[in-house]
C-alpha cells in the first residue's frame, strides 16, 4: 500500500482502510496500543477475527511498520508510526502485534546484528513466527547485573552454555531466547559478557514456571546444561555484550514506562477498564451530574491528568530523541514516572471497588473485580522489572553528576 506523504492524509486513508478491514468485534476491546497479540510456534488467537486482523496487518507490514520493509516492516515514517498507533488506541484496536522480539531484540539486531542475523530473524519476529524471552537475571545477578555467571565455553565454532536464569518473562511460551552469558572470568566483571541469540528447543535446556502472589506464572527459572550454541549467533564481538546489553536495556526501559504510562492492564476482564467509569458505576452522580464521591473524585480527576501528562511527556521526549537531543537517562526517568503511575492507578481501582476488590475467587466476585484484585498485585513488580526505581534513581543521579550517597 503506498502511504501519502502528509501523516494527515494518511491519517485519512488508515480511518478508511480501518472501517474496511479491522473486524467490528475488536473495536473497543483494549485501552492502550500495546496491547495485542504475541505471535510465536505456540500462539493461540482468541477469535478467529483476532487471526484476521493480524493476517491484514501482516500483509502491509503493519505488524513492525517502522521497520525497513525488507525485515517485514512497511518502512513507515516515524510520523505515519505514531498517526497509526494512534489511530488503533483511538478506536480499542489491538496492535497487530506485540512483545520482546518487537520492542526489545528487534530494534537491537536492526543496530547491532551483522546482515545474516538481521536476515535470519527480523522477519520472523515481524510476521509474529518466533516469540522471544529475555535471559538476563539470575539468582545473583539482578539489580547488579554485571555479576552474571552463566558461562559459555567456545568448543570448536559453538560455545557450550551451562547456568541458570531466572525470572525469565514467559521462557515457557518463548521460542528463543536472547542471553548474556560470562566468556572471560578474569578481569573486570563488564568486560567478560557476550550476547548470544538460541532457540530454546536446543536440547540442554530446562524450564520451570514461578507461581506469582497475583495467581499467575509469568515468568520462569531457566537451566541449561551444556546447551550448544552456534558461535556465529553471538551479537557484536566476544565479551563486548554488555555495550549491547545496556542498549537493549534502554530500550525496555523506555518500552515499559511508555506503555504502562499509557495505561494497560494485561488481563483480559481489564482491557478496556477505565477508572473513572468504574467509580461512576459504583458512587453513581451528585445532583450537578458530577462523582457523588468528592474524595474519589478528586482522585479520579489526578490520575487522569497524571496519565495524560505522562503520555505527553513521552511525546515529547520522543520527538526530543528524534531531533538528536541526547537521551541521558531519559529511559529510567520514563520508567519511573510510568511504572508509579501504574501502581497508584491499580491502587485507586481496588479502593473504588471496595471489598469486592479483594475478591480473589469464587462467584461472589465478579470477573473484573477479581481480575483488579490480580491486576493491583501484579502492578507490584512493575517498579522492579528492567531495573528497580532505587537502580533506575542511581542511573539519574550518576548522568546528572551528583555525589554519591545521602
Ligand atoms: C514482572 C517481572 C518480570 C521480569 N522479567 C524478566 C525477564 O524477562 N528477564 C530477566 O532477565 N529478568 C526479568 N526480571 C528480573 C528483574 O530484572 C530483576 O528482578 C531486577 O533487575 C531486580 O533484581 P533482583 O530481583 O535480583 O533484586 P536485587 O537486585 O536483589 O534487589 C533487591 C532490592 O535491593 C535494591 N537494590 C539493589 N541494588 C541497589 C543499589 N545499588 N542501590 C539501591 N538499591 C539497590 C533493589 O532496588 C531492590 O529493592 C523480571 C522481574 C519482574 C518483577
Amino acid at each position: 500500500m503506498k502511504l501519502a506523504d502528509d501523516p494527515e492524509v494518511f491519517r485519512d486513508e488508515l480511518a478508511d482502510w480501518l472501517e474496511a478491514n479491522a473486524p467490528r468485534s475488536l473495536w473497543n476491546t483494549v485501552s492502550t496500543p500495546f496491547q495485542g497479540h504475541w505471535g510465536g510456534r505456540n500462539c493461540a488467537f482468541p477469535s478467529p477475527d483476532h487471526k484476521l486482523w493480524f493476517e491484514r496487518c501482516v500483509a502491509l507490514g503493519w505488524t513492525a511498520p517502522h521497520w525497513p520493509s525488507e525485515y517485514g516492516g512497511a518502512d513507515m515514517p516515524t510520523s505515519h508510526y505514531r498517526v497509526f498507533r494512534e489511530a488503533l488506541s483511538s478506536r480499542g484496536l489491538p496492535m497487530p502485534l506485540v512483545g520482546t522480539g518487537l520492542t526489545m531484540i528487534g530494534p537491537i539486531l536492526l543496530a547491532e546484528g551483522n546482515d545474516a542475523q538481521k536476515a535470519e530473524h527480523l522477519p520472523k519476529i515481524a510476521s509474529g513466527e518466533i516469540r522471544w524471552c529475555q535471559g538476563y537475571s539470575e539468582p545473583g545477578a539482578g539489580s547488579d547485573l554485571a555479576n552474571l555467571q552463566c558461562k559459555a565455553v567456545l568448543d570448536g565454532d559453538e560455545y557450550v552454555v551451562n547456568g541458570q536464569k531466572i525470572w525469565t518473562s514467559h521462557a515457557d511460551k518463548s521460542d528463543w531466547i536472547f542471553c548474556l552469558v560470562r566468556t572471560k572470568f578474569d578481569g573486570k566483571k563488564q568486560g567478560g559478557i557476550s550476547f548470544l541469540l538460541f532457540d530454546m528447543n536446543t536440547p540442554g535446556i530446562t524450564v520451570r514456571p514461578i507461581q506469582l502472589i497475583s495467581g499467575a506464572s509469568p515468568f520462569c527459572e531457566v537451566f541449561f546444561e551444556d546447551v550448544r550454541v552456534p558461535a556465529s549467533n553471538r551479537v557484536g564481538a566476544e565479551n563486548d555484550g554488555w555495550r549491547v546489553a545496556k542498549a537493549l536495556l534502554a530500550h525496555e526501559r523506555g518500552m515499559v514506562g511508555e506503555s504502562i504510562a499509557a495505561g494497560g492492564a494485561r488481563l483480559p476482564e481489564l482491557q478496556a477498564y477505565n477508572v473513572r467509569e468504574h467509580a461512576l458505576e459504583v458512587f453513581g452522580k451528585d445532583a450537578t451530574g458530577r462523582l457523588a464521591d468528592a474524595s474519589i473524585r478528586e482522585r479520579v480527576v489526578q490520575s487522569e491528568m497524571d496519565q495524560a501528562l505522562a503520555r505527553i511527556t513521552v511525546r515529547r521526549v520522543n520527538e526530543g530523541l528524534k531531533a538528536g537531543q541526547s537521551s541521558g537517562p531519559v529511559s529510567s526517568t520514563l520508567k519511573i514516572l510510568g511504572t508509579e503511575l501504574n501502581q497508584r492507578r491499580w491502587e485507586l481501582g481496588v479502593e473504588i471497588a471496595g471489598p469486592d476488590g479483594l475478591g480473589w475467587s469464587g462467584d461472589a466476585f465478579s470477573d473484573r473485580d477479581r481480575a483488579l484484585a490480580r491486576q493491583w498485585l501484579r502492578s507490584k513488580g512493575n517498579t522492579i522489572e528492567g531495573g528497580s526505581s532505587e537502580v533506575q534513581r542511581n542511573i539519574i543521579a550518576r548522568m546528572l553528576g551528583l555525589p554519591k550517597g545521602a
